[in-house]
């Protein structure tokens, strides 16, 4: 009888990881007027568990359209997204919103808060919609505002705070679900430089505590720093894929 089996061989391959999210030859045009513009012409991408991946690219490239037929707000023209290998073509609307919210965590430039809710009520408006207990409601809610420093502010409102804990509520929130994914639109586009790498060094810290998987759109020089992977996005494409080491 052979020795206990090693927990590693060397040389074997890892066990297949199933992606995080698989985009094939999507295409998103939408018409405006009598015009049709093409938002998305054939884009491919894959992205693994536990992947810090940024869109790059200029107003226009196509970055919100991409991140919305991932996030599953909108539906592609053509192609195909999967999501842990199920095609989100194949969900229907509840199935759908429950991917929206029970996976993915969603963060806006504007941060989108409701401006008459306190932080703890924002945060925790989330698991109540994914019919979570009361009492789980409030341990997630404080355990996220807690995770991105705000634990003296829950009370407060979103008026009474700065942008950048603002966008920590936002990212609170985000997490609440525990998401598979968080789903950042230029989430630094509406703050300072030292408040935007805060953000983002609190996106790196998620991405490795949590567990999670983090695709975000920027055309913030800043964020190359902090991610595993940066897509350039033109015209609808990616045109480039640089892997930061
Ligand atoms: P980015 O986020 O990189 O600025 P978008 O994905 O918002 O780019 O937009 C890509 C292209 O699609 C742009 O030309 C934009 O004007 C167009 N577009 C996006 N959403 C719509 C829409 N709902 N209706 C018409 N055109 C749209
Ligand atoms: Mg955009």
């Amino acid at each position: 009888m052979p020795a206990a089996m090693p927990l590693a061989q060397a040389g074997q391959p890892r066990p297949t990881e199933i992606p995080i999210v698989e985009v094939k030859d999507l295409v998103r045009t939408y018409k405006l007027g009598s015009q049709q513009v093409m938002a998305l012409r054939g884009v491919n991408m894959t992205v693994r568990p536990g992947a810090f991946i940024v869109l790059k690219g200029r107003s226009g490239s196509g970055k919100t359209t991409l991140l919305n037929c991932i996030g599953g707000l909108d539906r592609p023209t053509s192609g195909t997204v999967q999501v842990l290998g199920r095609p989100l073509a194949n969900l229907n609307e509840s199935q759908l919103t429950r991917w929206r919210r029970e996976q993915v965590g969603f963060v806006f430039q504007s941060f989108a808060l409701l401006p008459t809710l306190s932080a703890f009520e924002n945060v925790e408006l989330m698991p109540r919609l994914a019919g979570k207990s009361r009492r789980e409601c409030r341990e997630r809610a404080l355990r996220s505002l807690n995770l991105v420093g705000l634990t003296k502010w829950i009370h407060h409102r979103p008026f009474e705070m700065s942008g950048g804990q603002q966008q920590r509520v936002a990212v609170a929130r985000a997490i609440a679900n525990s998401p598979t994914l968080i789903i950042a639109d230029e989430p630094t586009g509406e703050l300072d430089t030292t408040t935007g790498r805060e953000i983002l060094a609190l996106f790196r810290r998620i991405v490795y505590e949590e567990h999670t998987t983090l695709i975000m759109a920027s055309h913030d020089p800043l964020v190359d720093e902090y991610v595993d992977e940066v897509l350039q996005l033109r015209d609808g494409q990616i045109v480039d894929t640089q892997v930061v080491p």
